[in-house]
């Protein structure tokens, strides 16, 4: 599960478990937000408590902890926190989606929109995967499998995997935007996975994508868009 610290959180308890994050510190804590959008995540409110690990109850758990290291690797491995994703969201009742139009002329009072679009790729020939931390997803400039520690998760243990990614443009009646996609969203764009993508490429950086232009020309989809302003208090929004 996801914790998200905030605040005063963030110079005290936070640099504390990044610093022990390979020791797998146990952390208890009190008044926890628990929110459930694409999967149960928890994070800091102005009255949360983490409990000092000298408490009984946490002892308790650090010892299980101590003697089940492989249990917990387990867990780590199988990530339960990133099944949920948004490619697996119900689309909504057709009057919630929205024009594009409507996307790119106002100031966005929400992150999350639902549109039907036909998807392009313009750029034929564009880099479509990159090298991730198994663990955490940040960017690796190691090889692929290759077992590292990485440098912002610091997981002695990560693995250098492939990721999808894709620059497209999305139109509907009214108007047409760019968006990009990662991982598995990215993946169902071209029809494909990111370690074909990366061995077909033959490991170089660009891939022709005639025959992947062709199978997503036309074909209308669902599409779940995050939309980030450019800037702070623009107009302009990324999607
Ligand atoms: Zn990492």
């Amino acid at each position: 599960m996801i914790l998200t610290l905030w605040d005063s959180f963030v110079d005290r308890e936070c640099k504390l478990f990044s610093e022990n994050i390979d020791k797998k510190p146990v952390i208890f804590a009190t008044n926890l937000k628990v929110t459930s959008f694409l999967g149960l995540k928890l994070s800091t409110k102005f009255r949360s408590t983490f409990m000092n690990s000298l408490f009984v109850a946490v002892q308790k758990w650090v010892e299980w902890k101590d003697t089940s290291l492989d249990k917990v690797d387990e867990f780590i491995l199988k990530k339960p926190y990133t099944k949920k994703s948004a490619t697996k969201l119900s689309p909504p009742m057709h009057n919630k989606f929205i024009l594009i139009q409507i996307l790119q002329d106002r100031l966005l009072p929400r992150k999350f929109y639902w549109v039907n679009a036909t998807a392009k790729m313009e750029k034929i020939y564009q880099k479509c995967w990159y090298m991730t931390c198994s663990s955490c997803y940040q960017r690796s400039s190691v090889d692929f499998g290759e077992i590292y520690v990485c440098i912002f998760c610091k997981s002695s243990n990560s693995k250098a995997i492939t990721r999808a990614r894709a620059y497209v443009q999305l139109s509907d009646v009214t108007r047409c935007i760019n968006a990009s996609a990662i991982s598995e969203a990215a993946e169902k764009f071209m029809f494909t996975d990111a370690q074909i993508l990366m061995e077909e490429t033959n490991f170089g950086s660009q891939a022709d994508f005639v025959d992947i232009i062709g199978k997503m020309q036309n074909i209308e989809r669902t599409f779940y868009l995050k939309a980030t302003q450019a800037k702070p208090n623009s107009s302009n929004y990324k999607f």
